[in-house]
């Protein structure tokens, strides 16, 4: 029975958070965090809940454009839109008027994120699964069906977006070797090392190093041709054992996670401090510390942190574009001691060459650029991979367009070999986000190295399928949908300007 949309509303909800400086950066000081909250209804009576993030004022901006976009929805049913994802998916983002106040950035991207997320989450449901198992269990053709291509065949065309999971297949099968080319690169590396070490014996070396790798590299062509020329059918099958092991050690494990609830840039040392206590006892390794305002605080409290986690312990830093590409440099080089995993959108998120010359410069002191949340679409994520600009990839299940954008970003991280760390935090991304890093994992990347999903510990009590946290991973969730779905006295009281809560604090503000 074929699902119609008859209806789409949109509510203007906000948390008061800046209250208690959480979620305080060096560039959003006061952040109310935000959503512009989708629910699209069916005939059959079945409904979808979809969210993008914002951060106080202007979402106003996001709910117009939401409705905007509604035409595109309501009328269609799910399996219209499903059938052909990638149509929708131009549809919305490339309509021959609307395009012209995007294209597929800025509010109409966040818009479209809201929509799109809560179209997701009704074929979930109408699935009976939640959204992450929804995407493990379609097959390679299924998946690059929904996404859509255009100005990213330079990087990745669909064909090998259909390799690349054959690669991951193969990689499966034939071990990890393979995927990396270390049965290439090893022999070519030997020849080199031993070269060097022994120069009055280097023909000799090089003849037999030559021959090792001309014949591994003859078994690997096999080996490939062997296994591509099997059966589709095959392929997957190979797979399909893979994945269910990583998707059993999901289940088991949970996705690893690391904390920015600890020093936001608004908390006092005392605070910061306490948290850190806290976190620490309840099992966390890997913490984020806020930076970028003052280099003397930095210091202080970089030190105050990596004190207190020890020299093990994992830390990441977070300018939110604070610095001009010179400043950053030089301000991360003076953090360098405390040694940060990466530094977070050292600069603008839109300045892909100098992301580019902050990796290169920092890359000697073992320092990694992450960005990735203000990061509005695939061509850019296209352009910051083909200039290793960037060294960990922060996908945003609200700011790019929604699973379908996502998809294609996850690919092409897993082409360049870049690892995917999500954002999460603010309002209804850490339920978000654990769905498509969960994906990555069990269907695309197979890897944990160097991998993390973000949490922070905000307003998860809102939502009616909160995150589980354990032992500082996300348990996979379990209802069926894309946990989107918000308490409706949660909306009802936060809804902006007339919600009681923002009606009782709008009352005593000042004029
Ligand atoms: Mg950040």
């Amino acid at each position: 029975m074929p699902q119609k949309i008859v209806k789409l509303t949109v509510k203007d909800v906000r948390f008061p958070t800046s209250l208690g400086q959480h979620g305080s950066d060096a560039m959003h000081t006061d952040p109310d965090y935000s959503v512009a909250y989708v629910v699209i209804e069916t005939d059959g009576g079945m409904k979808g809940y979809g969210l993008t993030f914002t951060v106080g004022r202007g979402t106003e901006v996001v709910v117009c454009a939401v409705k905007a976009l509604s035409g595109f929805v309501v009328g269609k049913t799910l399996e219209e839109i499903v059938g052909d994802f990638r149509g929708f998916y131009r549809l919305l983002t490339s309509d021959g008027q609307m395009r012209w106040i995007g294209p597929e950035k800025g509010v109409i991207q966040l818009a479209t994120a809201a929509v799109l997320n809560a179209v997701w989450d009704l074929w979930a449901r109408a699935e009976g699964k939640p959204l992450w198992k929804l995407l493990v269990d379609m097959s390679p053709e299924q998946l690059v069906s929904c996404i859509d291509f255009r100005y990213i065949t330079d990087a990745l065309t669909e064909q090998e977006a259909l390799g690349e999971a054959c690669c991951t297949l193969l990689h499966n099968s034939l071990g990890s070797s393979l995927s990396n080319g270390t049965v290439i690169k090893k022999p070519i590396q030997l020849m080199s090392d031993y070269g060097a070490r022994f120069p009055n014996h280097q023909s000799r070396v090089f003849l037999i190093c030559g021959f090792v790798s001309l014949t591994l590299s003859r078994s690997l062509t096999h080996s490939l041709t062997h296994s591509l020329s099997h059966s589709h059918s095959d392929l997957l099958r190979k797979a399909q054992t893979g994945k269910t092991e990583r998707e059993e050690q999901m289940l088991k494990e949970g996705y690893p996670a690391y904390t920015t609830s600890c020093a936001w840039l608004g908390y006092s040392d005392q605070q910061l401090t306490q948290l850190c206590t806290d976190a620490l006892a309840s099992g966390w390794s890997r913490f984020k510390v806020k930076v970028g305002a003052e280099l003397e605080d930095d210091e202080r409290r970089c030190r105050l942190i990596r004190q207190m986690i020890g020299p093990d312990k994992t830390l990441m830093m977070d300018a939110n574009q604070r610095w001009d590409v010179g400043e950053a440099i030089s301000w991360v080089t003076s953090l360098a001691p405390f040694r940060p995993l990466w530094i977070e959108e050292p600069t603008s998120p839109d300045d892909i060459l100098g992301h580019a010359t902050i990796s290169k410069a920092l890359a000697p002191l073992g320092i990694g650029v992450a960005s990735g949340e203000q990061c509005h679409n695939r061509v850019m994520f296209k352009q910051f991979l083909q200039a290793s600009a960037l060294q960990f990839v922060q996908i945003d299940s609200c700011r790019l367009g929604s699973v379908n954008e996502n998809l294609s970003v996850l690919l092409m991280a897993h082409k360049f070999q870049v690892p995917v760390c999500p954002h999460a935090g603010g309002v209804g991304l850490c339920e978000l986000v654990q769905h498509l890093i969960l994906f990555d994992y069990i269907s695309v990347s197979a890897d944990l190295n160097n991998r993390m999903c973000e949490y922070v510990d905000h307003l998860h009590e809102h939502f009616t399928s909160p995150v589980v946290i354990r032992n500082a991973h996300y348990l996979p969730p379990k209802d069926p949908g894309y946990s989107c779905e918000m308490l409706e006295s949660s909306v009802e009281t936060h809804q902006f300007p007339g919600g009681v809560v923002w009606a009782n604090l709008l009352a005593k503000a000042p004029e």
